[in-house]
């Protein structure tokens, strides 16, 4: 089989929503599979909604429309704030979307009134995170204007953690959205269908006993991908870490220990030492690189280490001798290196326990790459 290629299965990706979202509707809330990170994938997007999600949520129109046209038909949340420029796609491919500029909200209700539509309209708070965001203290005067206009409904509010500054959320800004959230129905008039408290990050304290006042909703990409939470890298229990694994082939393998160093320079007046190193054992040349995932984002398997990486090479050293060339090695990837491998057209993708919907389904060209195991 073709490699590079990421070996996707799709039975713990189902496996894995289907916990969360189980565990946390006993907690009231439901849960949107964020398929950015897979690039709108239709096939994993589906595993998804097998598994329990309400909802989809991608932060790019492309991939939404890529969803539509696999025939997704869901409820698909738009979670970056729409661009100008891409107005129509979004009200037609996407229920709602996230939302922070008065300009945008405006021209999306134009948009939504001229194909006779209605547009939800979810208000991003910032609480924290320092990316987008409303600050607390004018999301009133923007709710208010967004519940005076044609053809969009503010459908609720939402915030967003540790996604730019690495900050947590906690159960003090769970009632403070909570409070906010009332503040809005009173100055509005009408009830908010959404408070929508965060991402994976959000997981440890929703399956706490943490006090999560309104909030009935979570975005969640990486536990349910990876299994992990982004923000100490544990593993969530019960979740599978391995859905997704990069495999790719060794194409060199050599003792290069003998060979010196070619002499370093340092730029002239640096107050750096060039300190040697030299690596014994095998070197294993291994065909990826930078330009189809992030390399120290890769777990390697037990004996090999990294020793660095180029456009289309990743070199190792390797403590055994058991492979050669042509031998399949076997990564790990963090949510850095799924994002790009996931993006490149180099790397193939391949699906494990697909649904047999899929088995039986025949294929459209634009997913010739698709290998079914
Ligand atoms: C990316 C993103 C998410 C999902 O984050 P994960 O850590 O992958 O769960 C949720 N909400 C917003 C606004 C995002 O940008």
């Amino acid at each position: 089989m073709n490699s590079p290629r990421i070996e996707v299965d799709l039975a713990k990706i189902r496996q894995n929503t289907k916990v969360l979202t189980g565990r946390l509707k006993a907690r009231g809330i439901s849960v949107l599979g964020v398929t950015k990170a897979v690039c709108g994938n239709p096939v994993i997007a589906q595993a998804m909604l097998d598994g329990g999600v309400s909802g989809l949520a991608d932060a790019r129109v492309s991939n939404v429309q890529r969803m539509r046209e696999a025939g997704i038909s869901a409820p698909i949340t738009l979670i970056r704030t729409p661009l100008l420029s891409q107005l129509t796609d979004v009200v037609e491919s996407c229920g709602s979307s996230y939302n922070t500029e008065r300009r945008v909200i405006s021209a999306l209700a134009a948009a939504s009134t001229d194909l006779g539509i209605n547009h939800g309209i979810i208000l991003v708070m910032e609480a924290g995170d320092m990316r987008d965001g409303i600050l607390p203290k004018d999301i009133i005067s923007i709710a208010k204007y967004v519940a005076g206009l044609q053809g969009v409904t503010l459908k609720g509010i939402a915030a967003n953690f540790a996604c730019f500054s690495r900050v947590p959320p906690d159960q003090q800004k769970m009632v403070l959205i909570s409070e906010i959230a009332k503040d809005v129905e009173a100055q509005c008039g009408r009830a908010l269908e959404i408070v929508s408290g965060g991402n994976s990050s959000n997981i440890p304290m929703a399956l706490s006993r943490s006090n999560l006042a309104r909030i009935n909703e979570l975005r969640i990409g990486e536990a349910i991908l990876l299994g992990v939470d982004p923000v100490s890298g544990d593993r969530i229990p019960h979740l599978h870490t391995d859905a997704f694994v990069l495999i790719a082939e060794v194409i060199e393998m050599n003792d290069k220990s003998d060979i010196p160093l070619q002499p370093q320079e340092l730029p002239k007046g640096s107050r750096l030492q060039i300190v040697r190193h030299y690596e014994s054992g095998n070197r294993v040349i291994i065909s990826v690189g930078q330009q189809d995932t992030d390399c120290l984002g890769l777990t390697l398997p037990s004996g090999m280490t990294h020793l660095g990486s180029t456009s289309d090479h990743l070199v190792l050293r390797m403590s055994h001798s058991e492979v050669g060339v042509g031998t399949e090695i076997r990564f790990g990837m963090n949510y850095s290196a799924l994002m790009r491998a996931m993006a490149t057209p180099n790397v193939q993708i391949s699906f494990l326990h697909p649904p047999r919907s899929l088995r039986t389904r025949k294929l459209k060209p634009a997913h010739s790459h698709l290998n079914l195991v």
